[in-house]
């Protein structure tokens, strides 16, 4: 582990070179909400931004992309695999574990090719949180900080005003922060601001407080499929899927044949699905699995605290916040509801 230091000053330089000799992608503010986006110059680079409204998962699983490419007279399909190296920067702890767990559901059983591609091509700079949202509990996920996470490439600090400490974990992260001009290596005091802001982050990102330990979840749920709090919340619930669509770990997604014009060539598609929508488990012939509301609702939760965990071993909520922020009928907090159970069967 070498850690460095480096002013943001220098920051920025770096950032300012990196833009023009290759594609990068980061936060900045946009209509008074926080999102990722190119990048095409440092003074618009948001590292103190609280949580951007979709997850950076997109980079690898995109609203909407083309699979493949197809020509009625031709037997083969035509895969389309985006293939360009980027740099993802600003990337908060929580939705880095986020996609290290999307990384082991898209390499299991059958590969996906478009998302592996993607995720090769990344290179990952993670930030410490600097600002809380107003709804995020990674504190109780333990996703606040990312020190013990694996995967990244490149770790920010901010350890004072204008000062960052930075250090790669990777090849790829190694070469990356060996362009920044101007780091010094970093004394036992830089080290010790770094863990007082992990520290602080392990404290404050915490706005909901989860009365278990996340790895209790899967048992929880187990006794809890007819729990009354699955009908009572879903009474409320719009069938929007907007607490799908935010979430970083949701990874749904629908895929559909478009025929162009021309009544002879097209494109297969996928894009994003969500489990909360009315039609997401019809299937031909019209019956629907999950057709009642109240079904939906509990899948979802099902999903995040034990479906997930029963494949991978991981608890697919890393506390973000976005679904309770993004839910007009305020029935989406995993906390609220994981709490509810608790006191239930306690
Ligand atoms: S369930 Fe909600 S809080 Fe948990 S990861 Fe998804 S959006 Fe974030
Ligand atoms: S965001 Fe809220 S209202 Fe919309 S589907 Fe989710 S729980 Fe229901």
């Amino acid at each position: 582990m070498t850690v460095r230091v480096v002013p943001r000053a220098a920051l920025d330089a770096w950032v300012n070179d990196l833009v023009q000799r290759q594609k990068v992608y980061g936060v900045q503010l946009k209509e008074e909400r926080f999102a990722f986006g190119p990048l095409v110059r440092a003074a618009d680079l948001r590292l103190d931004y609280d949580v951007t409204l979709l997850p950076p998962k997109k980079y690898f699983l995109p609203q909407r992309e083309v699979l493949s490419r197809f020509d009625r007279f031709k037997v083969e399909f035509e895969p389309v695999l985006a293939d360009e190296p980027f740099v993802l920067l600003g990337v908060h702890p929580y939705d880095f574990e986020a996609i290290r767990q999307l990384d082991a559901i898209f390499s299991r059983n059958h590969p996906d090719a478009h998302y592996l591609t993607r995720r090769r091509n990344a290179t990952i700079v993670v930030s410490d949180v600097e600002t809380p949202s107003q709804d995020v509990f990674a504190a109780c996920m333990g996703t606040a900080t990312a020190d013990c996470m694996d995967g990244w490439d490149v770790l920010l600090t901010r350890i004072a005003d204008a000062t960052y400490a930075v250090e790669a974990r990777t090849e790829k992260g190694t070469a990356l922060v060996g362009q920044i001009q101007g780091t010094k290596g970093a004394g036992e005091a830089d080290l010790e601001q770094r863990r007082a802001v992990w520290d602080r982050n392990r404290d404050v990102l915490k706005k909901h407080q989860l009365r278990m330990n996340p790895e209790d979840l899967p048992d929880l749920l187990a006794r809890s499929y007819d729990h009354p709090v699955w009908e009572e919340k879903a009474a409320l619930c719009y069938s929007c899927g907007s607490c799908n669509l935010v979430c970083p770990t949701c990874y749904c997604f629908d895929v559909a044949d478009e025929l162009h014009w021309d009544l002879q060539t097209g494109e297969r598609t996928r894009h994003w699905d969500g489990c909360m929508l009315e039609k997401f488990a019809e299937v031909a012939g019209g019956h629907n699995f999950r057709g009642g509301k109240a079904a939906r609702y509990r899948h979802r939760y099902y999903r995040k605290g034990k479906w997930i965990h029963d494949l991978t071993g991981d608890i697919a909520c890393v506390g973000c916040g976005r679904c309770i922020s993004a839910c007009t009928a305020k029935i989406a907090n995993p906390v609220e509801v994981f709490n509810r159970l608790m006191e239930a069967t306690s």
